[in-house]
């Protein structure tokens, strides 16, 4: 039995996964928003997913953003200042 649900969860799609930085929920990619931290210096939303930049992801919660939004600058320019 056991063996049976290993074989059918083999067969999804492997569908990429992000966390939240604000409540750390593990979600597909698609269902969260990238944050780019442009070369500028600004954070912005990337509607494409392909900008070019440090990402970060948000879930669509509005608490979400209200503490990711404070969290994002140090997330991204942490990074940064480290190396
Ligand atoms: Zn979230």
């Amino acid at each position: 039995m056991v063996g049976f649900c290993l074989k059918m969860s083999k067969n999804k799609k492997r569908v990429p996964m992000r966390t939240c930085i604000a409540c750390r929920a593990v979600k597909p990619k698609e269902e969260l928003v990238r944050l780019v931290y442009s070369p500028e210096g600004l954070v912005e939303i990337d509607t494409t997913g392909k900008r070019p930049g440090r990402g970060a992801y948000l879930c669509g919660r509005s608490e979400c953003w209200e503490r990711g939004a404070k969290r994002l600058g140090y997330v991204l320019t942490a990074r940064n200042k480290k190396k």
